[in-house]
């Protein structure tokens, strides 16, 4: 390794967890977006990205930049349009894939979008941040995407107390590239934080079963709710979302909250909630009044005494 900014015992040892899990080579990058940004990067100047309408903000955001520097062109897409969608992919040179998507929890089907975007001749990302590595193999020959992706910063870390992304690819020549820009585009993880992210990920199981279990639970309750509408959820995993009539009402209910936290980050211990569209970023096809809410490792009943006490009744 010879010097600290090419890799230390640290990551790779993290790295080393992720490979396991995902079933490819894994590199961690020292946030989300770094993981994102080097992604991105694999992108020749002139070339395609395929973006559906909902996916982390950031990543629009990044995109939007890279488009507006004249580097790429960006087609933003309606995933659940197969039409739209092949006529996007086609001529593509990278289709980026959130599953389940922020804010939304929409769930994609990965297997045929992927095939039809390799048939076109376009490499494949899957952000599966909010799925992690125990529900969702994106690299699985039964998807066979090109790259996956993590904001280890959420549920793989867990505890909201560090900043990590991580990749994971099958290919050798990816693999290469991607550690030659994490190399020379300089934003290195500390040591610190993969050693932090590696002891969340010994409990992950643990944790995510837990608080699975008890959104579960929860999202059976609140579309029994008389006042409450639009409650999603993927059928797995620790995300949910549901929807208010407008702003001012998911606001009131984001105040009124006291053991649910009001803040943005996600897949920690505690509970969490926000009104996504307070973010001038996010995008407008999320509903003004929409709550995403993680759930972390409370008390069912607490957490739903307190939402019941929130809502409007
Ligand atoms: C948070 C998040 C990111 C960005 O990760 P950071 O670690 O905050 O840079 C990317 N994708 C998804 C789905 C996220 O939730």
């Amino acid at each position: 390794m010879g010097y600290g900014r090419y890799g230390n015992p640290v990551w790779t040892a993290f790295e080393d967890v992720v490979s396991e899990l995902e079933g490819g080579r894994s590199l961690v990058f020292a946030s989300g977006m770094a993981a994102v940004s080097a992604v991105t990067s694999l992108v020749d100047a002139g070339g395609v990205v395929v973006v559906p309408h909902i996916a982390y903000s950031g990543v629009h955001a990044l995109l939007r930049q890279e488009q507006a520097a004249g580097r790429i062109t960006v087609r933003r897409v309606d995933p659940f349009d197969d039409r739209a969608y092949a006529q996007a992919v086609d001529g593509a040179d990278l289709v980026w894939l959130e599953s389940p998507s922020n804010p939304l929890v929409d769930v994609l089907d990965l297997s045929r979008m992927v095939r039809s975007a390799r048939d076109a001749g376009a490499r494949t990302v899957v952000d599966a941040t909010f799925a992690t590595p125990l529900r969702l193999r994106p690299l699985d020959p039964s998807i066979a995407a090109d790259v996956s992706l993590h904001s280890a910063t959420k549920l793989m870390s867990g505890h909201s107390d560090v900043l990590l992304g991580v990749v994971s690819v099958t290919g050798d020549g990816l693999h290469e590239r991607l550690d030659a820009r994490r190399r020379y585009s300089g934003g290195v993880p500390g040591p610190m934080e993969a050693w932090l992210a590696l002891r969340g990920l010994r409990t992950l199981h643990v944790r995510l079963d837990r608080a699975e279990a008890t959104a579960t639970e929860l999202t059976a309750r609140l579309r029994a709710h008389a006042h409450v509408s639009g409650v999603r959820y993927p059928g797995f995993g620790t995300m949910l979302a549901l929807e208010l009539p407008d702003a001012e009402r998911a606001d009131a209910v984001v105040a009124a909250l006291r053991l649910w936290v009001a803040t943005t980050s996600l897949g920690g211990t505690e509970s969490t909630v926000e009104r996504r569209r307070r973010w001038p970023e996010e995008s407008p096809q999320v509903p003004e009044g929409l709550l995403r809410l993680s759930v972390g490792l409370e008390d069912v009943e607490d957490l739903w005494s307190d939402l019941l006490q929130a809502l409007p009744h």
